[in-house]
């Protein structure tokens, strides 16, 4: 028994010590993943160019297939209520990276390569606003907010730049093309024939940075060559925050698809879609591949209503102030924070995109001029009776459009939109759309009282947008 005595004490004090080694070697672990795990999300916004409503299969597309867009739909949150700030591509671009109407931002609805402005300097783009608080930031793909130096993402707050500066149809500006070193000449050109070819529509410079590595772009690689940059970029960035923009370049005109998915479907519009809809599973893929799944957000949504495609059930597509023109697809993943298989029906826009993200990372919104959009987290997030914060939300595009609840109304009359056509019916227009989302049936006749409030609604706003920048 003496014997034994010592034995056993030795044992349990062994234990005891294990134990107590195990307990902290488990805390420290935890202490350094803490450590290590940031605490804001990684965030990546992907823009399709000219997608409509109905150009997705969650929201009623039967011609060609988009597992990977309707997965985010089945995986988050799907709005119905959704719109841009621009029915074309610059002012709806300027509206989602600013959270300001185009108006006040300085660019045209559609910049051209020959406009000499873009995006003023004193912009903060949502890039900005993440950047401050640490993030790595990236565009890839169509910028469209003025392709002269002062203007390009990299002065804009983006860490990096790969894609064209414009629409994938309009044509090079020679004059300040900066040609890199081992620029990509194609089609029998060079860099001196480059400059003195009279420009053509559809032969759109490749950038990299703030010079151009392939002219003309190959069209046909574009949804691919995107991808692989997009999957890189997240591959190489997962240990820090990072904010990924990337605004594909199609389904604009002229349409490519690459090799493999030509004739998947039976038109060049749906093997398009399909590449994108790719493209969407293969950055799911990159982020689950680096286990960011439950860390970083995932945002899909388009520029304007559709050219090729569909507007589903609503009237008109790009270029309208009709909701075909800029109602749009927009879905939200985030697993654990975002709810599954929810639908929005509260109105939201892309304005609201910078202040909901400013204030989901700590960031700051600039309150030194005013920032049309608002902070949507409560929709995102599917809280209980969470209502839109936009009592009215107002285009100044064009001749004007107000949605406000259930109300859609126009200051102009039908007909009005087209030109050498008399318009016809009542002055104004206005649609239930609970009742005609489709906007067949003016009511403004019927509705005097909710006529009077809109269209001071829209004067009031119009004269905001003429008085502060
Ligand atoms: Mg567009």
């Amino acid at each position: 028994m003496s014997t034994n005595q010592p034995n056993q004490l030795h044992r349990i004090t062994t234990f005891i010590l294990t134990s107590l080694l195990t307990i902290l070697s488990i805390f420290s672990i935890n202490k350094a993943e803490c450590a290590e795990k940031p605490s804001v999300p990684n965030i990546v916004l992907i823009l399709a160019d000219d997608q409509g409503y109905g150009d997705l299969g969650c929201y009623g597309a039967t011609a060609f297939k988009t597992p990977n867009l309707d997965r985010l739909a089945h995986e988050g949150m799907r709005f119905t209520s959704f719109y841009t700030g621009c029915p074309v591509c610059s002012g709806s671009r300027a509206a989602l990276l600013t959270g300001r109407h185009y108006q006040r931002v300085g660019v045209p609805p559609v910049m051209f390569p020959g406009n000499k402005n873009g995006i003023k300097t004193e912009e903060v783009t949502v890039a900005e606003v993440l950047k401050e608080k640490g993030y790595t930031t990236a565009i890839v793909g169509k910028w469209h907010l003025g392709h002269l130096p002062a203007f390009l993402p990299t002065k804009h707050g983006f860490d990096s730049y790969f894609g064209i500066p414009y629409s994938n149809d309009m044509a090079l500006d020679p004059e300040s093309a900066k040609f890199a070193g081992n620029c990509v000449f194609r089609d029998g050109l060079t860099a001196e024939t480059a400059r003195t070819e009279k420009p053509k529509g559809g032969k759109v410079p490749l950038m990299r940075g703030e010079e151009v590595i392939e002219y003309p772009a190959d069209q046909t690689t574009l949804t691919k060559r995107y991808t692989e940059e997009a999957v890189k970029f997240i591959r190489t960035h997962k240990d820090k925050p990072f904010f990924l923009y990337l605004p594909h370049t199609m389904p604009h005109l002229p349409m490519a698809s690459s090799p493999e998915f030509k004739g998947r479907t039976k038109t060049l519009f749906g093997d398009v879609i399909e590449e994108l809809d790719w493209s969407v599973g293969e950055v799911l893929k990159a982020v689950a591949d680096a286990g960011l799944d439950e860390r970083t957000l995932v945002i899909f949504t388009t520029d304007n209503g559709t050219r090729s495609g569909s507007s589903g059930p609503l009237r008109a597509q790009k270029a309208s102030l009709y909701e075909g023109g800029y109602r749009v697809p927009c879905l939200m993943r985030w697993p654990g924070k975002i709810p599954a298989k929810r639908v929005c029906d509260e109105i939201a826009a892309t304005i609201d995109v910078l202040p909901t993200l400013a204030k989901l990372v700590g960031g700051a919104v600039p309150t030194d001029r005013p920032i049309d959009g608002k902070d949507i987290r409560p929709l995102m997030f599917g809280e209980a009776n969470a209502k839109t914060p936009h009592e009215h939300y107002i285009l100044a595009h064009g001749q004007g459009a107000v949605r406000s609840g259930a109300w859609k109304f126009y200051p102009w009359p039908e007909g009005g939109d087209k030109k050498g056509e008399a318009p016809k019916g009542p002055k104004v227009q206005l649609y239930d759309l609970t009742k005609d989302l489709g906007e067949k049936q003016n009511v403004a006749d019927q509705h005097p009282e909710v006529v009077a409030r809109l269209q001071k609604a829209f004067e009031t706003f119009v004269a905001d947008i003429k008085k502060k920048q």
